[in-house]
């Protein structure tokens, strides 16, 4: 396994990538934005993965993707929204085309735990047989490692920690449940609270800097205002982050991680608005039971990490067909 083709079937781009195996190196990368009809999606794919195979042998290919994946199979059961269409589809299959009919092994899996798959062999997770990691943005994604393995759980649901519940009786979730922790940590949550303060006048910077474009709030302004020192600001992202810090303990207590791993764009906030806060909390609630502090450290991967992760699944593969 030399030569990995690692794809990441997101929302809006496909992403695809030739990673040298050995040291996770990125040789070359390209993108396109993602069709959502099922003939021109099929056509992009063949041909972006065309593009960065470059006539190159590839040993495997790993595959990114929102939705749930069978880990047996490879194919896609549930996609929720524009990519409803795959549903059903089988991801060996759809990857064949460019590979011109020679066997090689193919991994997919959702892009959360891609995310850490690629920590795991070549980032903050390397050489760790416990670790819990959440990537933070538009939802929460999450992924575990437990005795050295990846979580897939019975079905391949394992490791949906955006859907921890924090509050039973909270706010609603789009999955259908109450009080998920991404009900409140997350990019729309953040700008939701935000906009609610704004559009009722709290004295607050935010609401002189978007008072006439309300719909215009993103974390990241709310996050910059917090640091500005603004109490509004601070108050919506002191609020969010204690929901996080619970959650995270309850993790912490169920799973017992050597390490916790943030991934995602709110990281972007850094150690004083989030890693050091965060991480006191954390440790405040668990030092007792634990005996210990648990280290929250940021993602390692940063440029193409997405297909980094995608070719990672199928180092994971290779070693899951070992003698382990
Ligand atoms: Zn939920």
């Amino acid at each position: 396994m030399n030569t990995l083709l690692g794809l990441d079937i997101g929302g809006t781009r496909l992403k695809a990538g030739i990673v040298n195996a050995a040291d996770g190196t990125l040789v070359r990368q390209s993108s396109r934005p993602t069709p959502v009809v099922p003939a021109a999606f099929d056509a992009a794919v063949l041909e972006l993965l065309r593009e960065v195979i470059a006539g190159e042998t590839v040993d495997g290919v790993g595959i990114g993707t929102k939705g749930i994946v069978d880990p047996v199979t490879n194919v896609l059961k549930t996609c929720p929204g524009t990519l409803v269409f795959l549903e059903g589809r089988s991801f060996p299959e759809m990857v064949a085309p460019a590979l011109d009919g020679r066997p090689v092994t193919v991994a997919a899996d959702n892009d959360a735990r891609t995310a850490l798959a690629g920590e795991l062999v070549w980032g903050a997770a390397r050489g760790y047989r416990e670790v819990v990691m959440l990537t933070l943005g538009t939802g929460v994604g999450g992924g575990i490692v437990a005795g050295g393995r990846i979580l897939r759980g019975a079905y391949g649901v394992a490791g949906h920690l955006g859907h921890y519940t924090v509050d039973p009786r909270g706010r609603s979730c789009m999955c259908g449940n109450r009080g998920c922790l991404e009900a409140y940590f997350s990019a729309p949550a953040i700008e939701a609270d935000a906009r609610s303060s704004v559009l009722r006048g709290c004295m607050s910077v935010l609401t002189t800097r978007f008072l006439t474009r309300p719909m215009e709030i993103t974390c990241e302004a709310v996050f910059d205002a917090a640091a500005e020192g603004d109490a509004i600001a601070r108050e919506i992202v002191g609020e969010a982050l204690v929901r996080l810090g619970g959650a995270l303990a309850g993790m912490v207590f169920m799973l017992d991680p050597e390490i916790v791993i943030l991934g995602g764009n709110i990281t972007r906030a850094g150690d004083d608005a989030l890693f050091k806060p965060l991480a006191a909390d954390v440790n405040a609630r668990v030092a007792r039971l634990l005996g210990r502090k648990v280290p929250i450290v940021k993602q390692q991967l940063a440029d193409g990490s997405a297909i980094l992760g995608a070719a990672a699944l199928v180092v994971g593969a290779g070693a899951a067909a070992g003698p382990h």
